[in-house]
C-alpha cells in the first residue's frame, strides 16, 4: 500500500501546502481521502488519471477538504471518461444533500456517462477493494469521521481534523502509519484540531508504529515541530509534505 501526500496544507492558502488530500493505492485500487481544492492537480503531479480514481473519502464537509469534488464530478463528465468505471465516494451524512446541493448551482455536475455512487457512512466497516475501512467519529465537527484502512500489508489511520478525543486512539490503535491533524505549534491550539505534541501523545497511547503529523497552518513556518511531537512520541516521525510518498506495511 502506498501513500502520497497531496495536500499538507488548511484553508489557507500557501505557495508550498495544498488543502487536504491524501492519495492511497493498494492491489489496484487507487482511493483519495479528502479533496480539497487544488487537490486533483495534485494527484494529477503525483501522476495520477481520473481514469484509475476509484473512490475519494471524505472525513468531513469543511471547504477545505471537500471543494474539488465539484471539480471532481465536472471533469467526469468529459468525453474521455465516459464508460469508467463508477466512482464511489464515501463520508457522513449530509453527502448525499451535499452533493444534490452542488448539483443545484451547477446543474452540469450531473453524472453523464459514467456511474456516481454515494455513500452515506456512520460509524463501522465496509469494504474498499481489497481492504476494510473502519470509520470513527472523531471530535471535530457533527459529522467527522476517521478512517482506519486496512489490507494484507498494514494499516493506515487518518485522523481528519481533529480535537483530543479517546476514538482517535482507537481510531489509530497498532496502525503502521497514523496521519493525524496537527494544526497548529504547541503553545497555539486551536479548537478543533491538535498541536504536533497532542498528535504524538495520541500515537503514543495508541502504539502506532510511525506519525505523519499534517494539516500545518502558517503558524507552524519555521517552528519545531519535529522536536514539539518527539517529545511525546518514541516512534518514527515524518512531517507531511506536499508530493512525499510513503510505503505502509509491507506492500
Ligand atoms: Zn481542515
Ligand atoms: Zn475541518
Amino acid at each position: 500500500m502506498q501513500l502520497t501526500i497531496l495536500g499538507s496544507g488548511t484553508a489557507i492558502p500557501v505557495a508550498e501546502r495544498f488543502p487536504a488530500g491524501y492519495l492511497l493505492t493498494f492491489d489496484g485500487t487507487t482511493a483519495l481521502v479528502d479533496c480539497g481544492p487544488g487537490v486533483l492537480r495534485r494527484f494529477a503531479q503525483a501522476g495520477g488519471s481520473l481514469h484509475e480514481l476509484d473512490a475519494v473519502l471524505l472525513t468531513h464537509y469543511h471547504t477545505d477538504h471537500c471543494a474539488d469534488l465539484a471539480a471532481l464530478l465536472f471533469a467526469l463528465r468529459s468525453p474521455q471518461f465516459a464508460g469508467r468505471k463508477p466512482m464511489h465516494l464515501h463520508g457522513a451524512p449530509g453527502l448525499v444533500r451535499l452533493v444534490e446541493t452542488l448539483t443545484v448551482a451547477w446543474p452540469w455536475l450531473q453524472p453523464r456517462g459514467y456511474e456516481l455512487v454515494l455513500h452515506e457512512r456512520t460509524p463501522g466497516e465496509f469494504a474498499l477493494g481489497s481492504a476494510t475501512v473502519r470509520a470513527i467519529a472523531i471530535r471535530h465537527t457533527a459529522q467527522s469521521l476517521g478512517y482506519r484502512v486496512t489490507t494484507a500489508a498494514g494499516a493506515i489511520a487518518f485522523s481528519g481534523d481533529a480535537d483530543e478525543c479517546d476514538e482517535l486512539v482507537e481510531l489509530a490503535r497498532g496502525v503502521d502509519t497514523f496521519v493525524c491533524d496537527a494544526a497548529t505549534p504547541d503553545e497555539q491550539k486551536l479548537d478543533g484540531h491538535l498541536t504536533p505534541g497532542l498528535a504524538a501523545a495520541c500515537a503514543a497511547r495508541a502504539g502506532v508504529r510511525r506519525l505523519v503529523p499534517t494539516h500545518f497552518y502558517p503558524a507552524c513556518d519555521g517552528r519545531d515541530l519535529l522536536a514539539m511531537a518527539r517529545a511525546r512520541f518514541d516512534g518514527t516521525i515524518v512531517l507531511a509534505a506536499d508530493l512525499l510518498q510513503l510505503r505502509i506495511g509491507t506492500g
